[in-house]
């Protein structure tokens, strides 16, 4: 590995040279079944001919101009995200943390507008926001925190899935302007809340004039089986994040909001040089239409409900095998030991996952799998569980 890289990860001794749909080949051609998707971002698999067609002819014609005039393809990605999620507008900046950044600013600027100098958001424990100062102070990891303190103010963290723990701050604190969450974990080991939990905290957050922001950066996009997670509740948030999978691997993230949140960023209060940009918001338009046209939320409730039932009936009864959770092709299966060795184990086999919370079996394989290559990961977790004592 090179001497000059920063020591930010600790990559497997591997790396690829091409991909195709949920595959992916190393200099020496062997091929491995990609069930991480570098972290829930390829969701329409490698080299999607027609994406890659795009980005091709985009690139030829014009990559960037930046926000001092209009950006159309920027518009219409616009258009697109707000028909799909029934939010009203959209920032686009170039990842998760900044979609962060932007809903936090925004419930700050809120709070300030409401007489609050010093208002607090209510974050979750074990929750994830992204590295940024602000995302890194609101996500629920000591781990990630530690020693980098200052750390940003004004957060109250709160038990996730607990909403009782949220009226209880609601009764003793005033200066709250949101609430932040996950609709499911990811990196806290893919956790779904019980079905009334979202509801609840969008009832709270009315009662006492707070915006509800749901982090849907990992767990959106089709991810869960539906074009939104919180869709599976009927519940709207104020403030939408997205990222990940918006341009199947171009940097893109984007922070939606209704109502007053959407009106609260005017010139000159928050902006990103790249954001937006004509390649990744046409890529991204392109994304969307692909996950329309072939119906992917469907097929990504199919696959993970075929996976899920296999796991647990299969897995169920293993005393190794502590919790088998998740919801479309977000799967966490709980171990009752360190799992960290499995990553390179799975890879010597030709599979690529990941291990979060140091005993969880994550997976966000491509929403584009195929039965035979959901049968093929069902048998290859089985059998490194097997390797375990
Ligand atoms: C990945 C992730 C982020 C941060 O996204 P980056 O693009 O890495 O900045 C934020 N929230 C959630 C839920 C995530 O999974």
């Amino acid at each position: 590995m090179s001497s000059h890289l920063m020591n930010t990860y600790a990559p497997l001794p591997l790396a690829f040279v091409r991909g195709e749909g949920a595959w992916l080949w190393d200099e020496s051609g062997r091929r491995y079944l990609d069930a991480i998707s570098g972290l829930g971002v390829c969701s329409l698999g490698h080299a999607h001919p027609e994406l890659s067609k795009v980005i091709a002819e985009q690139s030829a014609r014009l990559i960037h101009t930046g926000n001092l005039v209009r950006i159309p393809w920027q518009e219409k990605l616009a258009d697109k995200l707000a028909a799909i999620t029934g939010l009203d507008k959209v920032f686009f900046g170039n990842s998760g943390a900044e979609a962060i950044e932007c809903a936090l600013k925004i419930a700050r600027a809120l709070g300030h507008e409401n007489g609050m100098e010093n208002s607090s958001v209510i974050v979750m424990e074990n929750s994830f926001h992204g590295r940024t100062m602000a995302a890194l102070s609101a996500t629920g990891s000591r781990k990630a925190q530690a020693g980098f303190e200052p750390l940003v103010s004004g957060f109250i963290r709160a038990p996730f899935g607990d909403a009782g723990a949220i009226e209880n701050i609601a009764e003793q604190s005033h200066e709250i302007t949101a609430v932040l969450v996950e609709p499911i974990q990811g990196e806290a080991g893919i956790r779904v809340p019980a079905p009334d939990y979202l509801a609840r905290l969008r009832s709270i957050c009315d009662e006492n004039g707070w915006l509800l922001i749901f982090d849907e950066i990992q767990c959106g996009l089709c991810r869960s089986g539906k074009w939104y997670a919180h869709q599976h509740e009927a519940v709207q948030p104020d403030i939408l994040t997205t990222a990940k999978a918006l341009a199947n691997g171009l940097p893109v993230g984007a922070c939606l909001a209704s109502g007053v949140a959407a009106e609260v960023l005017t010139p000159g209060r928050h902006g990103s040089t790249f954001g937006g940009n004509p390649l990744v918001s046409r890529a991204a338009c392109t994304v969307l239409d692909i996950m329309q046209a072939e119906n992917i939320p469907a097929r990504a409730d199919e696959s993970g409900t075929f996976l899920l039932d296999e796991f647990r009936t299969r897995l169920g009864q293993d005393s190794r095998v502590k919790d088998i959770r998740g919801r479309g092709l977000m799967i966490g299966i709980e171990l009752d030991q360190d799992a960290n060795h499995l990553k390179q184990l799975a890879a010597d086999k030709g599979v690529l996952l990941n291990i979060t919370q140091d005993r969880v079996i994550r997976l966000l394989p491509p929403l584009i799998i195929d039965r035979e290559q959901a049968e093929m990961i069902v048998e290859s977790v089985i059998e490194l569980i097997s390797t375990t004592d």
